[in-house]
């Protein structure tokens, strides 16, 4: 019983996946992460949901965010790819730049190019479908591009991707950069996030009043993302991108996508998420998928439903049914009725955010969690599969921010089981508004 536990760093830098439509970014990040997850899609346009991933090499973790699923058909594409590239930029410790070699550089891939060098970012340039050694010299022609060594690849069968990686890894920083107060001491970090038009703009008039504070969060690059200093409840807030809510975007085709890319970008380096969600509609599909995201991210999460003004007593037994039905999967998130427009319970998000950034923060000691677990198992253990039983024999708390719990078992537990054990910590713990990870070490 003497396994070690590594404790699992908050911060995991990022790298951005950009570069024009078609030149095989998806294929890329599913070469990355072993074709796991990225969808490609022949389809141009075609919208994906994730564009977050975890990924690893060489023994570093690091988030690998995928900007591929932008609209070729947009107007104004080389704008919009630039644009995208700044996302990249502002988002990521690396950025990879792709090109296709079998085309060239195009003007569009020399603006990204001039973008990437000013930001001062490490940039790796990765020269992609290079099936074979007779595409080498395309490769090398990309050396115009003045970004370094092109990276002759073939995302599509592989060839080139570990030295691509290795280079990648070098490029990673090693410590969290000076904005990223892994201890929490300085102001907390707020990402309001929601699908359009659901009031974030309105609200953050609301919370900043006149007396807002523009934060530069990025040193040393002019592209956005801008931050925002907030008073709430007597404390400075540090609102995450709110040049993103404000820059207003709905009219273009694949504005959605450029949102949920936005969105991803703020959660990583957001501690808090405000999901706001207009109250007056249906709950969404999107609704649900952003929600998702700051869970996924393993952000702590309040709820805040706005435009409270509109709504009758049926709207808001509707509603509450909504939540019970889709709603089911984060019943721990603290959430909040307001108004955005009248200035309804804004006030109340303070204790709303305090209480998730509490839960997200908590770590239970282990001798608290063993007497605990001890009792759950004798009073509840695990049904009997196949002629076993698997125990948990020991469980420590390895990490928090957001809270993560090895679980030291003799064999595989059940998913049901898992979460009966999980709503039994919350009964009993709280860990009210966040997320949080059970994993097992089985012992044969
Ligand atoms: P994205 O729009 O940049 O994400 O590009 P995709 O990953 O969707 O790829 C666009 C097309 O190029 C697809 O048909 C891929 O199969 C193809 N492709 C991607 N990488 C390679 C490669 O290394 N070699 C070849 N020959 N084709 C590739
Ligand atoms: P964003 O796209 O999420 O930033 O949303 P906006 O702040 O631009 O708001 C979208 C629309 O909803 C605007 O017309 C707002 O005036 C309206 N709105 C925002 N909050 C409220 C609210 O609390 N009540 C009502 N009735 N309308 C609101």
């Amino acid at each position: 019983m003497s396994e070690q536990v590594a404790s699992v760093d908050v911060y995991t830098p990022t790298v951005a996946v950009v570069g024009r439509p078609n030149v095989g970014k998806s294929t890329l990040v599913n070469r990355i992460l072993g074709r796991r997850e990225a969808v490609v899609e022949d389809v141009p346009g075609v919208t994906r949901d994730r564009v977050a991933y975890d990924a690893a090499w060489a023994g570093r973790s690091f988030t690998l965010l995928d900007t591929g699923g932008w609209d070729p058909e947009a107007k104004g594409m080389a704008a919009r790819i630039t644009a995208q590239a700044e996302v990249g930029v502002a988002a990521a410790d690396v950025v990879m730049f792709v090109v296709d070699s079998t085309v060239g550089a195009t003007d569009t891939d020399e603006a990204v190019a001039k973008l990437l060098r000013r930001s001062g970012k490490p940039v790796i340039l990765v020269a992609n479908k290079v099936d074979g050694p007779s595409g080498e010299a395309d490769a090398a022609a990309l050396w115009n591009l003045a970004l370094g060594e092109p990276y002759a690849v073939s995302a599509l069968h592989g060839r080139g991707s570990g030295d691509l990686l290795d280079a990648v890894v070098a490029a990673l920083p090693e410590a969290p950069p000076e904005s990223f107060d892994v201890d929490g001491g300085g102001p907390r970090r707020v990402a309001l996030v929601g699908k359009p038009n659901v009031g974030k703009s309105s609200l953050l008039n609301k919370l900043a009043g006149e007396d807002r504070v523009v934060v530069d969060s990025v040193a040393g690059t002019t592209v956005d993302p801008i931050d925002e200093m907030v008073e709430l409840g007597g404390r400075e807030w540090r609102f995450i991108d709110t040049a993103g809510i404000r820059r207003r975007v709905h009219e273009a085709s694949g504005a959605e996508y450029f949102a949920s890319l936005r969105t991803a970008a703020a959660l990583e380096r957001a501690e808090v998420a405000v999901v706001l969600i207009d109250a007056s509609e249906p709950l969404a599909e999107q609704d649900l998928r952003i929600i998702s995201m700051v869970v996924d991210a393993g952000r702590a999460l309040v709820l805040a439903f706005n435009k409270w003004d509109l709504l009758d007593d049926e709207r808001r037994d509707v509603l509450e049914r909504e939540i019970d039905r889709q709603l089911g999967r984060v019943t721990w998130a603290p959430r909040v009725n307001v108004s955005a427009r009248t200035g309804w319970h804004v006030d109340r998000l303070v204790k709303a955010l305090d209480t998730a950034l509490e839960g997200w923060e908590q770590r239970i000691p282990t001798g608290k969690l063993n007497s605990f677990l001890g009792q759950l198992v004798a009073a509840h253990p695990h049904p009997v599969r196949g002629g076993k039983q698997p125990r948990i024999m020991f469980a420590t708390q390895a990490d928090t921010r957001p809270p993560r719990f090895v679980l030291f078992t003799t064999g595989f537990l059940e998913p049901s089981y898992r979460r009966f054990v999980e709503r039994r910590l919350r009964e009993d713990f709280g860990f009210e508004g966040t997320p949080m990870e059970l994993s097992m070490k089985i012992r044969e």
